[in-house]
């Protein structure tokens, strides 16, 4: 039986496999236990299914049905990945409203996690551009939105596929007039720096995001690189989609073209799992050193939107840089203070930051840059997003002892009225999650009146207890 894990590379599990061709071949496998699964972009167990279930790979259910360059409406299955969309979107002049570090993964792993980006301190997260949900739920096949079977919209998103397999969805892109960003690179020289430059720029600009060096200790901790971003005014595209608007074309059965796939591969791969020693303190100190050091002062540039949103997906398989054992993905948001929305009551949330970092710093868990950014208030029933900071950093898994720290982490992050992201997460106790997630009760009496007997289950699931409701 092949065997499966997250992007983190642990834990992994056996189990079977389906892969419809179509749609049409759904029928013959949603009957059985089973767990939807995307590109095993998340981090942890999200994607991973419980034991005895199947993993249904929706890697062929991705047509595009159709695509509105008025309304700028698009109608795609649930495997269309954000690359296969933004191949066909960006030449006619629109872009993904909401997108994750990565354009490799799915539009359904999209919506399972409610996925946040660089623009959620403005936009919120991809829920508030979702016009419509088909569902195929163990009690029937549904469609859903905002105003129709509201329960199951805002218990699927962001409900990492508990309610059933998301077979379509109509996104609201948004239309953009050129295919590059105009960008601010500025550079701080710590944690306090940092916040105040997110309090001048984040005003004037859509995107923003800090890369930090995490092992940066005293005055140095938090320093790092403040980049942000506006879609630029006028470019290349421009005629491109006044041109295909002004027609009223409407595309049907878009196939995302063959040679389209070629333009967003890797411009170089890891082959194989690096040996684990090169992870120590030493190298990465200086790795992330290097790239504070390269960073310069402050610097204007015009990029290709591929570089400012995806600059991971230039090398392959990064994930194997942490070795054979793999690593966790930690990321936390820490929300503002009571009557949020003074810059006052930042300070809570930047102190909650602060000691996160310091516990980081301290027990040299970090690895390479890690990233911090604002956030807004998620709406679904299992929010994450929390008005606030939230940081998320990679941590090589080195032995229990990383297990226990990452516990004692979980304390402190909860202290400051935190939660920690679960499309990342791989270990979080179910004590810890309750605590973090006090709307869990909520979501899972949604999710049970769909999915009653657990016939769509994780290996997450099952590890925070969430039947136990
Ligand atoms: C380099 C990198 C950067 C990232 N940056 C961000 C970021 O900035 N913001 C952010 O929010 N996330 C980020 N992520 C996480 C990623 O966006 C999410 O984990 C996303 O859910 C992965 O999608 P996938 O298609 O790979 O889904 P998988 O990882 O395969 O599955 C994720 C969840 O979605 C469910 N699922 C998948 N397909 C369907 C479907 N059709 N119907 C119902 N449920 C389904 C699965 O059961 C699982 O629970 C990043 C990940 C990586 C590797």
């Amino acid at each position: 039986m092949p065997q499966f894990s997250g992007w983190g590379r642990n834990p992994v599990v056996t189990a079977q496999e389906r892969i419809p061709e179509n749609s049409g071949q759904l029928g013959a496998f949603l009957p059985l236990p089973y767990l939807p699964r995307g590109l095993g972009r998340s981090y942890g167990d999200a994607c991973l299914p419980a034991p005895g279930h199947v993993s249904l790979s929706t890697a062929r259910l991705k047509r595009m049905l159709s695509f509105n360059p008025t309304s700028g409406v698009l109608d795609a299955e649930g495997g269309v990945t954000l690359a296969e969309i933004l191949d066909v979107a960006v030449p006619r002049g629109y872009f993904l409203p909401v997108t994750p570090g990565t354009r490799w993964v799915t539009l359904g792993g999209a919506i399972a996690s409610n996925v946040h980006g660089k623009n959620h301190h403005g936009s919120g997260s991809l829920e508030h551009f979702l016009l419509e949900l088909e569902v195929a739920t163990p009690e029937g096949v549904f469609v859903c939105s905002p105003q129709a079977n509201p329960d199951l919209f805002r218990a699927t998103v962001g409900g990492y596929g508990l309610t059933g397999l998301i077979t379509r969805a109509k996104v609201r892109m948004k239309v953009v007039a050129s295919t590059q960003v105009e960008c601010l690179r500025v550079r701080a020289k710590g944690l306090e720096d940092l916040f105040r430059l997110f309090d001048t720029h984040d005003g004037d600009f859509e995107y923003s995001v800090a890369w930090l060096d995490t092992l940066a200790r005293g005055r140095g901790m938090g320093r790092g690189v403040l980049m942000l971003g506006n879609h630029a005014g006028a470019g290349k595209i421009v005629k491109v989609a006044e041109t295909v608007r002004s027609q009223g074309e409407t595309m049907r059965s878009m196939d995302p073209p063959v040679e389209s796939m070629g333009k967003a591969r890797a411009a170089v791969s890891v082959p194989f799992p690096m040996p684990g020693f090169l992870l120590n303190r030493f190298f990465l100190s200086a790795f992330n050193g290097l790239f504070y050091g390269v960073s310069g002062g402050s610097r204007r540039s015009v990029e290709a939107y591929p570089g400012f949103f995806y600059p991971l997906d230039r090398i392959g398989a990064w994930n194997l840089l942490y070795g054979r054992k793999g690593f966790f993905q930690y990321q936390c948001v820490i929300p503002d203070g009571e009557d949020a929305g003074s810059v006052g009551n930042r300070n809570v949330s930047e102190r909650g930051i602060e000691a996160v970092l310091a516990f980081l710093s301290d027990h040299g868990l970090g690895a390479f840059l890690s990233v911090l950014k604002r956030c807004g208030d998620d709406q679904v029933m299992l929010p994450f997003c929390k008005k606030g900071y939230t940081l998320a950093l990679d941590i090589p898994y080195r032995s229990g002892e990383t297990l226990r720290l990452l516990d004692r982490l979980d304390e402190l992050v909860l202290r400051h009225g935190g939660r920690v992201y679960l499309t990342k997460d791989a270990r979080l106790s179910p004590s810890a999650f309750r605590a973090m997630y006090p709307e869990w009760r909520g979501w899972m009496e949604t999710v049970r009146k769909y999915n009653p007997e657990a016939r769509v289950d994780s290996a997450m699931a099952r590890r925070l207890g969430l039947w136990d409701a």
